[in-house]
């Protein structure tokens, strides 16, 4: 750079930091401090519900260490997440903070058992904790006139609540700067025996390093610092009884791993400053799973354990849809395909310019875009029924070739099949990371939407 255009780029910054260019006016860092204290506080929530009714209850307000996201555009957010929530000021309507979550309950509400069965999950809301007294306002993100939870924030009377701090072991992966700046990733160790730390550590190192080489995280990754939390704890074992509760078989999905001790999780993972957490199981087993800015899982053990730690991180952190349908089981009822889902990588529209991916669009792609669906439905008709391993090979393999068809490899267009539905909704491409474990990488669409979130938390709210 010559000195011309460093000069110019002081300048730049001096002007960018006096008009707060492309930010909201109120929430620079120095507003931040006269809203908030600079501390987290975590909602623990009760969400009730079953297939016709819902509703949040809070169970308890605790400081859950600093406040590690961003510090400025806390007014507005991306729109993403089954459920979204305001803090406001006091009682007005003076928006502080925006955020929006998704949800186990919600995805086992559209499961045949919510029909006559009602369940009660934990979940976690995070905000920074004002400083005076606000309201917090929660609603279903696609019927904001019915109000789900309504109830006042004292800060007062949050801060007697503090997490205790639990015997674990603290590292950091990589540190690229202080938490208010970056994306801070906790990774918590769950099902390992208490001497194999050092295997934690392995995995982490080598899981990590494998997100970070693909696309957008590769070119990002100086925005993220990674740090571990490795419980001292008596060891658990995944299939039984453990202590964090992560365990395999959820909503009745034998690959579907995750935890219903949300407050037992969220103390632990609470030792380090987060924004988003993962949970890494000791496990040989195929699974995972990940809810829109809750946490993901993934088995450490497998041999598509990168794959699983990547697309379980695209679910929590960017609120990515998965784009597969089949196998979907009990999940297959999520979207009704005629509600538009808010996820950026899915859509029930198929008028070109509706489509919310139409700029990605390949102005030679016919929409719809046809590809080898029948022959791929029905090669996964025949794998469902096929028990010897040399024709479930052989069955694999041709559905591989169909989704590695060169002509459509790197095109970007409108593929009806996604969302756990054969018919009725469509993803953007062929193959993406979102729907098989084959695929190459994200696509664009899928690495414009991580790439939105890595902005916004990088101080880029547009
Ligand atoms: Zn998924």
């Amino acid at each position: 750079m010559g000195k011309f255009s460093a000069a110019f780029s002081v300048l730049w910054a001096v002007i960018w930091i006096q008009t707060g260019f492309g930010q909201s006016e109120d929430y620079r860092p120095q507003r931040f401090n006269s809203v908030f204290d600079g501390t987290t506080l975590r909602i623990s929530l009760r969400h009730t519900g079953n297939a016709e009714s819902e509703s949040f209850h809070p169970e308890g307000f605790i400081i859950d260490g600093v406040w590690a996201g961003p510090q400025i555009c806390l007014d507005t957010d991306l729109r993403l997440g089954d459920y979204r929530f305001v803090l406001t000021e006091g009682n007005t309507d003076r928006i502080l903070y925006r955020g929006g979550f998704s949800s186990l309950l919600e995805e086992w509400r559209s499961t045949p058992e919510a029909q006559n069965t009602t369940k009660t999950i934990r979940e976690t809301v995070r905000i920074p904790t004002p400083l005076k007294p606000g309201r917090l306002l929660l609603w279903k993100w696609n019927s904001p006139q019915d109000t789900l939870l309504d109830i006042s924030i004292n800060p007062n009377e949050v801060k007697t609540g503090t997490n205790s701090i639990l015997p674990a072991i603290v590292r950091r992966l990589f540190v690229n700067g202080p938490p208010q700046k970056q994306i801070d990733l906790a990774i918590l160790a769950s099902g390992y025996a208490l001497n194999r730390e050092n295997k934690f550590n392995l995995q982490c190192e080598k899981l990590i390093g494998e997100m970070f080489a693909v696309s957008p995280f590769l070119r990002n990754r100086k925005y993220f610092s990674v740090r571990t939390v490795f419980p001292v704890v008596a060891p658990d074992s995944v299939s039984g009884h453990s202590l964090l509760g992560v365990s395999f078989g959820i909503l009745g999905i034998e690959r579907y791993l995750y935890s219903f001790r949300e407050n037992l999780i969220r103390q632990y993972a609470a030792q380090v400053p987060y924004d988003f957490l993962i949970i890494l199981v000791d496990s040989e087993k195929y699974g995972g799973g990940g809810i829109y800015n809750q946490y993901a899982t993934a088995a450490a053990n497998h041999p598509y354990s990168a794959f699983l730690l990547i697309h379980e991180f695209a679910h929590s952190f960017a609120g990515l849809a998965d784009e597969y349908y089949q196998n979907a089981q009990y999940i297959s009822g999520k979207y009704s395909g005629k509600i538009e889902p808010w996820e950026r990588n899915l859509t029930i529209l198929t008028e070109k310019t509706g489509i919310k991916w139409w700029k990605f669009i390949d102005p030679a792609a016919t929409i719809p875009t046809p590809w080898r669906k029948a022959e791929y439905d029905s090669l996964g008709a025949l794998l469902e029924y096929a028990d010897i391993s040399d024709q479930k090979s052989r069955l694999y393999k041709r559905r591989f070739e169909i989704l590695h068809d060169s002509t459509l490899q790197s095109v970007t267009g409108l593929f009806e099949g996604a969302g756990y539905s054969s018919e009725g909704i469509y993803r953007p491409s062929l193959n993406c990371l979102m729907f098989s474990s084959g695929s190459g990488g994200f696509d664009k669409v899928c690495e414009s939407a991580i790439d939105r979130k890595i902005r916004f938390f990088t101080g880029n709210c547009d």
